[in-house]
């Protein structure tokens, strides 16, 4: 393995005192993201003004960042864009899969969906009055619901609760032979686990940059349109930077050519400065190192949970190949037994009805952090510590 995972923690600004498994919702800043966006604020922003367009080049970051990204999802060079978020991108990518014609009228999902990706797709039927269907299964029912009734397969790779993973390359290849097209959500795999875009002959993956890209909250999605559909694709939402020639001002909407014309509006450059900041650290890594290390992670915190703490059942699949890098856990006081975790410096997370998750990034948690977690884990649930009524009080973020 060329990947020094202790060189990269240490690029990491994290409280000595937290032992941070929430890095799969929202990734924490590196040693170098303040002092770029300070310096971006006061030598570019205060200095350039609005020349930066132009001479810092702002205007091509969308795609430039789209190109680093590209690298860690095994996407063609410039196939893919970034700005606006996950959901806004995940409108656009549908509806230019449904613009391409597939012959069907069901628009393929399953009940891990992350429920942003659910509304979407039904707001978008609604809204636009057409005669689709969506059609939600079961997860491990999506292969042989695959049928010629499917216009779109919509999936997020990784389940946001379960951790499952989809087999992409399997399911893209079926979904084409029905004549669907795939619109793959990588929310919880870009930058963590080696995606395939290209091998697996992927459409169309959308995906977020604030969980294991490290981005900063609210930092710019990115979406990912095949080659061999940019020339008809068509963006739902035709904002000015999707045009061929933003600064002609003309009246009528000419689409841009490639990935641009996924485009909307004026990209957010100080975030934007953030997540470059962080990518810099992917430049020293192999993304496949990432998953291997994660595997060693998980499986050493499964191993150890189901020696020392039978009560949490495990809901992640056992097979390493079949999950992402985060696991959850059903535990009736799910939500009091993480508020005390966090309470004792060990952060997860929880989701409803009774799961707690934790995520395990190896870009900053090694197998010392995995050990301190996991004895102070042991401790508070051999002495029910969190079975107080101060845990017990829902925040609405949770
Ligand atoms: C995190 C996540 C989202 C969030 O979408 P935003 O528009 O960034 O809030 C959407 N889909 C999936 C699968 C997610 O995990």
């Amino acid at each position: 393995m060329k990947s020094n995972f202790s060189a990269t923690k240490s690029l990491f600004d994290i409280p000595k005192d937290i032992i941070y498994l929430d890095g799969n919702s929202l990734g924490p800043p590196t040693t170098i993201t303040s002092k770029k966006i300070n310096t971006f604020i006061n030598e570019k922003w205060a200095k350039l003004l609005i020349k930066g367009w132009n001479s810092d080049k702002w205007i091509d970051k969308p795609k430039n960042i789209g190109n680093r990204i590209a690298t860690l999802i095994g996407a063609e060079n410039d196939s893919v864009i970034v700005g606006d978020t996950l959901s806004i991108r995940t409108y656009q990518a549908l509806h230019a899969a449904i613009k391409l014609k597939p012959k069907g009228k069901v628009i393929l999902s399953d009940s891990g969906n992350f429920p942003s990706d659910l509304y979407i797709a039904q707001g978008l039927i609604e809204s636009l009055n057409l005669s689709y269907e969506l059609r939600i299964v079961e997860p491990h029912e999506v292969f042989d619901c695959i049928t010629e009734e499917v216009a779109v397969l919509l999936l997020t790779e990784v389940d946001y609760r379960s951790s499952r993973k989809h087999n992409m390359l399997q399911l893209t290849t079926k979904a084409h032979t029905m004549g669907a097209i795939t619109i793959w959500d990588l929310a919880h795999s870009t930058g963590v686990l080696s995606v395939k875009l290209q091998e697996a002959n992927a459409d169309f993956a959308v995906g977020c940059t604030y969980k294991y890209l490290n981005g900063g909250p609210g930092s710019p999605a990115f979406i990912y349109v095949a080659p061999k559909h940019q020339a008809k694709s068509e963006n739902a939402i035709k904002g000015w930077l999707g045009h061929a020639s933003p600064f002609n001002f003309t009246k009528q909407f000419q689409p841009s050519s490639g990935i641009d014309k996924m485009q909307i509006g004026t990209p957010p450059i100080i975030a934007s400065t953030a997540l470059e900041a962080s990518l810099d650290i992917f430049d020293i890594v192999d993304i496949k190192d990432i998953g291997i290390e994660t595997i060693k992670l998980t499986e050493f915190f499964i191993d150890q949970t189901h020696k020392h703490c039978p009560e949490l059942k495990l809901i992640s699949p056992t097979c390493s190949q079949k999950r992402g890098a985060h696991l959850a856990f059903a535990f009736t006081d799910g939500y009091a037994l993480m508020q005390c975790l966090i309470e004792h410096g060990v952060i997860g997370d929880f989701r409803m009805p009774n799961l707690i998750r934790f995520g395990f990034n190896p870009l900053f948690i090694d197998q010392n952090d995995v050990s301190k977690a996991l004895e102070i884990l042991f401790d508070i649930m051999q002495n029910k510590k969190w079975d107080k009524p101060e845990f017990k009080v829902k925040s609405y973020v949770t």
